[in-house]
């Protein structure tokens, strides 16, 4: 597990304005997490506690990891992404003091916030291949962790992401532990929209129908859009080369690398 040193985890320069598109996500994001984090007083009238995590699930590639970064940018606190296989060891009881360690980093960085990839890695069909057992341990561990005094988890801030999640131990879904879930979509036409605009933002461009690309990527997601911008900028790029000047990305471009990448 790598453990960072302080100051390693630098609150990234992304906010919930780089995220395209999920406008009901950012709502609720807002509306349940980042309010509450940012008004303590608001939280003390309503006794509105802010223990537990948020667990965002969703086909792979649409944002997840990109809105956890967001929400630190938001908070103005460090990222620390851990992913949860990486955790897990075969000897008995190392996968617990990892654990422990990451958690002991995330409270050195405060404000921080702890992100777990793979949270079904702690689910009942992976304890099959390591003995139920021992899985056991792990997910104790991380509940202490996260119901640890509230002044202790006091700036760190954990959410966790998943790709399937019914296989996530339902222990670790109980209120007051993951029991907020965003449900994280593939972008509709108008966040694919979005999400080319973001991508082909302050690279040399002609103008191009942002509507018209994402009519032409239906099916795709957020990474895929992502991948169709990178190709298209290395076709201008290369064409820039040959020619001795730069040559701005054309709208063509763009719908020929959409035609190559293929929809996750
Ligand atoms: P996985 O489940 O595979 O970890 P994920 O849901 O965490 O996937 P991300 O890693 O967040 O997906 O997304 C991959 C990349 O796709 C991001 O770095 C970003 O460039 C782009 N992307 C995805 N969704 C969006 C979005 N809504 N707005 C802007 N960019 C996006």
């Amino acid at each position: 597990v790598p453990d960072p040193d302080l100051g390693q985890l630098s609150p990234p320069g992304v906010t919930l304005a780089d995220v395209g598109g999920l406008t009901e996500v950012k709502k609720r994001l807002n509306q349940s997490f980042l309010m509450p984090m940012r008004n303590p007083e608001l939280r003390a009238t309503f006794s509105k506690s802010l223990r537990g995590g948020l667990l965002l699930w969703g086909p792979p590639g649409c944002g997840k990891t990109f809105i956890a970064r967001a929400v630190a940018g938001e908070l103005g606190a460090s990222f620390y992404e851990v992913g949860l296989a990486d955790v897990l060891d075969m000897y008995i009881g190392s996968s617990e003091r990892n654990l422990r360690s990451v958690f002991e980093t995330a409270r050195r960085n405060r404000p921080c916030v702890l992100f777990f990839d793979e949270l079904d890695a702690l689910g009942q069909k992976r304890s099959h291949l390591r003995g139920a057992g021992a899985m056991r341990g792990v997910v104790n561990q991380i509940l202490a962790e996260l119901d640890g005094a509230s002044t202790e988890n006091e700036g760190v801030f954990v959410l966790a992401a998943t790709n399937h999640p019914w296989d996530i131990d339902s222990a670790l879904l109980r209120p007051g532990r993951f029991d907020r879930t965003l449900l994280v979509l593939p972008p509709d036409r108008e966040a694919r929209e979005a999400i080319f605009a973001l991508h082909l933002q302050g690279r040399p461009s002609e103008r191009i129908d942002l509507g018209r690309l994402a009519k032409a990527t239906e099916g795709f997601s957020g990474a895929d859009v992502a991948l169709v911008c990178e190709q298209a900028t290395e076709s201008a790029m290369e064409n820039s080369m040959a020619s001795g000047f730069v040559r701005p990305i054309t709208q063509s471009q763009v719908l020929e690398a959409a035609g190559q990448v293929r929809p996750s």
